[in-house]
């Protein structure tokens, strides 16, 4: 798994008695370089656990080759791509968050497992709710279970929103297109990297790079000047943290693509309802702070 991802990632691992082992990322995509990946593997790995981060697909027909080549099972945490194409094609399963501020979200806390291996399925659904055998009143058939099904509130919630994914989902691709658009020439003079329009994103976060300047000063400055709030997702690699878990097995640990983008990368406000104007404020302040 990468180590540039909300710490829910790691915890699930941890959860289910497991080691994070961390793989190094792509400086463009920032997701899960499939070229390091085969050097993270040993006898003891039991799957691999990319993260599509900020919207994006990392490489799946990459990762999926090595996968494939151990027999090791995919698990996506898509937590920030519902709707993108081609989702659980290459994995077991794909996982979703549907906090309110994702690209489906209800009013609380919920989340979805999404496979199509109906044994995998099943045992999905003992866990869910406390290893009882589906259909059968508190009788066990799972040695354990969670209580984890969606309050009914939040589901009725999230299935009348999921009827606006799409428009939404289109209304972030178009302000990301426009954000590429109008930044290109910053990025053509080398003072920023923009992230790729690509048809495997659904852009919950617009990303990009401070090629020359400090990031934290245009952090600052945007804020301080232009009243222009941006934001860092996520602002402490996994490897970083301060816990005693990390001081004893993971404070020596380089991943040097994920280091150095980690002190580069910025997030810009998108999200559906913001307007045009709003974003051309957005700009603004950027241009005027990184020239
Ligand atoms: C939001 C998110 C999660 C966890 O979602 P919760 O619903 O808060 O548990 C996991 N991974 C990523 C990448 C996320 O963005």
């Amino acid at each position: 798994m990468p180590a540039n991802s909300f710490a829910a990632t790691e915890n699930a691992v941890l959860a289910a008695g497991g080691t994070p082992v961390f793989c190094d990322i792509d400086p463009v995509t920032f997701c899960m370089d499939p070229s390091e990946l085969e050097a993270c593997i040993t006898l003891k790995t039991k799957c691999i656990l990319p993260v599509h981060l900020y919207g994006k697909l990392p490489d799946m027909e990459g990762i999926a080759k090595i996968a494939d080549k151990y027999g090791i099972p995919i698990i996506e945490d898509a937590c920030q791509s519902i709707g993108v194409s081609d989702l659980g094609k290459n994995s077991l399963c794909s996982i979703l968050s549907f906090n309110p501020y994702k690209n489906l979200g209800t009013c609380g806390k919920a989340g979805a497992i999404v496979t199509d291996d109906p044994s995998f399925a099943s045992a999905c659904m003992e866990y869910m709710y406390h290893g009882f055998e589906l259909n059968q009143k508190n009788k066990k058939a799972a040695d354990y279970g969670f209580n984890a099904k969606i309050d009914n509130l939040q589901a009725a919630i999230g299935l009348a929103r999921m009827k606006h994914l799409s428009l939404n989902n289109l209304k972030r691709l178009y302000l990301a297109d426009r954000y590429i658009t109008h930044l290109q020439q910053y990025e053509d003079r080398g003072l920023i990297q923009l992230p790729q329009m690509t048809d495997d994103h659904v852009w919950h976060l617009f990303t990009i790079k401070m090629i020359s300047g400090n990031r934290d000063q245009v952090k600052d400055m945007m804020l301080k000047f232009h009243n222009v709030q941006t934001d860092i997702y996520y602002p402490i690699l996994s490897h970083h943290q301060n816990t005693p878990l990390v001081k004893a097995d993971y404070q020596h640990i380089s991943l040097p693509v994920t280091e150095s983008v980690h002190k580069q990368m910025l997030q810009l406000p998108l999200y559906p309802g913001l307007t045009v104007e709003e974003q051309d404020k957005v700009m603004e302040a950027l241009i005027d702070v990184v020239s």
